[in-house]
């Protein structure tokens, strides 16, 4: 009759079927047998790929790797007893790896709690996923697979939700940023955690930005490409064994990386952990800065925090070599601002390039890069000349500028400003330093007047003239003197005024040096 119709009845099979389904999951590997045969069906038939193999190990395996590979679990699918056992050899190395896993195994016994196991479903997918990813087992009561019960009767717990995004703690990732720009041979060694958070993209931005060099664990590897300048992987002992600065994102101090301790470490190397798991931070060496959180999330912060910082010199080239025109003529003097700036800023042609030259000479960018506006204006009209100056550099032809702007040639002037010559004071240590000392201070020598306003040089004579202090204004300044062809441009851009060159050249880490 009618009444009776209408009570639909589904089976206990393609209830978790369903349930597996409304989760997510798009593939389960296994084997079947009593009573999970029936469950691999109702999977097939709601578009689930049921693959089945030869042993459940291998099916295991096979389903751990799914996890890791999407972000989802991929399930296993096994009878009790020897199937789960071997089962759970897929199930250790999943949680070993921390990659999420499911395993569904048929017992024989019901008992009435175990009716809520579907209800834990998502439970299971929550923490395979959540926090540190790993395996999760799901016993299936036997009779319930062929149990029909009402449709209505059945509630699905609605598609777990994507992981929260944890961040760590922004006094933490200070610390962090501090510790990398005072560190001489950083090294940052890329794990495969880096790989499941899919921090490809930050990280290698935090690599390029600040020309970092990286150490790509096995399965670490890709998520900076391998054949990045970057990349030190061909010296991967003598990068462990001395760099002073580790940052690791998402790998373990464990035996893959000789557990952090020395002779394969310089005893005192400090390590920044970066990491989702609480409980692995501190394992097996004292790490100087720990952050607690996901490794794309933290990375950002560290972007973030770094840029808030005074720039340094790679920050700086960085962002000029990213908006410098392939064809222009790139004059340079000063001492760290040419050196590094040369190692950063690329020349594609012959002739375009003017510097301190045999002699080493400060004072001559500024005659320079007239003469190659001069040229340009006459043969190539819209080439551009970039003349990059340290703030020293610049004043020993400042004067110039005024030659610049009555013959309107639309030069632009960098100006690398440290505050003196390699190395100088910030506004407040300077103050310190005067009250200090009093009024018989003595200034030392490589000091030049922190905080100086090189543009109003250009200002004064009608050019453009920019002050900047962070990558957005130097992005901005260079873009609006590049886009103006009829002015000439002064950008004053301060940076960390005892910036100093890394060693970014990985000269420690090249065969000269062996
Ligand atoms: P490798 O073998 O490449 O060195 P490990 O397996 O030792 O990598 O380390 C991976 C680490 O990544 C684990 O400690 C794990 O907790 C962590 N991890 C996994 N996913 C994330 C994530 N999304 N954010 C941060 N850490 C993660
Ligand atoms: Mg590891």
């Amino acid at each position: 009759n009618f009444a009776e119709r209408s009570e639909e009845q589904v089976s206990g099979a393609k209830v978790i079927a369903q349930a597996l389904k409304t989760q997510d999951v798009e593939y389960i590997f296994g084997i079947v047998g009593i009573p999970v045969t029936e469950i691999a069906i109702a999977a097939q038939q709601l578009g689930i790929k049921y693959i089945g193999m030869r042993n459940e190990q291998a099916a295991c395996y096979a389903a751990s790797a799914i996890g890791y590979l999407t972000g989802r679990p991929g399930v296993c699918l096994v009878v009790s007893g020897p199937g789960l056992i071997h089962a759970l050899g897929g199930m250790a190395n999943a949680n070993m790896n921390c990659w999420p896993l499911l395993v569904i195994g048929g017992s024989s016994e019901r008992n009435q709690e175990t009716m809520g196991a579907f209800q834990e479903f998502p439970q299971a997918v929550r923490s395979s996923i959540y926090g540190r990813p790993g395996a999760c087992y799901v016993d299936i009561p036997a009779d319930f697979v062929n149990l029909q019960v009402n449709v209505n009767s059945i509630k699905y717990m609605e598609r777990c939700m994507s992981p929260p995004i944890s961040m760590a703690e922004t006094s933490a990732v200070c610390t962090a940023a501090s510790v990398i720009r005072n560190a001489k041979q950083p090294l940052l060694i890329i794990g495969k955690g880096a790989a499941y958070a899919h921090a490809e993209e930050s990280i290698k931005k935090l690599v390029e930005q600040y020309k970092l060099p990286f150490l790509p664990t096995p399965m670490g590897k890709g998520v900076v490409p391998d054949n990045h300048p970057c990349c030190v992987g061909a010296a991967r002992s003598r990068a462990l064994q001395f760099a002073d600065v580790i940052v690791l994102f998402g790998a373990r101090l464990n035996w893959i990386l000789h557990f952090g301790l020395p002779p394969r470490y310089q005893p005192d190397v400090k390590f920044i952990q970066v990491d989702i798991c609480a409980e692995e931070l501190g394992n097996n060496v004292k790490p100087a800065v720990t952050l607690l959180g996901n490794i794309n999330a933290v990375t950002k912060q560290e972007l973030a925090s770094k840029k808030s910082l005074p720039m340094n010199y790679y920050t700086v080239f960085y962002h000029v070599q990213e908006q410098l025109p392939r064809d222009c003529f790139v004059v340079s003097e000063g001492a760290n601002t040419m050196d590094i700036g040369r190692t950063v800023l690329q020349n594609y042609r012959p002739r375009h390039r003017l510097d301190a030259g045999t002699f080493g000479t400060m004072g001559v960018g500024l005659g320079f890069a007239i003469a190659a506006a001069m040229v340009a204006k006459d043969r190539s009209p819209g080439q551009r000349v970039i003349c990059v100056e340290g703030d020293s550099a610049f004043g020993f032809s400042g004067m110039e500028v005024e030659t610049i702007c009555r013959y309107n040639l639309p030069i632009i002037l960098l100006i690398v400003n440290n505050n003196g010559i390699y190395q100088g004071f910030d506004t407040d240590t300077w103050k310190e330093m005067l009250k200090f000392r009093g009024a018989t201070a003595v200034v030392p020598p490589m000091c030049l007047l922190p905080n100086s306003h090189y543009e109003q040089v250009m200002t004064a004579f009608g050019g453009k003239g920019y002050f900047v202090q962070t990558p957005e204004e130097l992005q901005k300044s260079l873009r609006q003197s590049l886009a103006d062809t009829t002015k000439p441009s002064l950008i004053n851009i301060m940076i960390e005024p005892q910036a100093t060159r890394k060693a970014q050249d990985f000269h420690w880490l090249t065969r000269s040096n062996m």
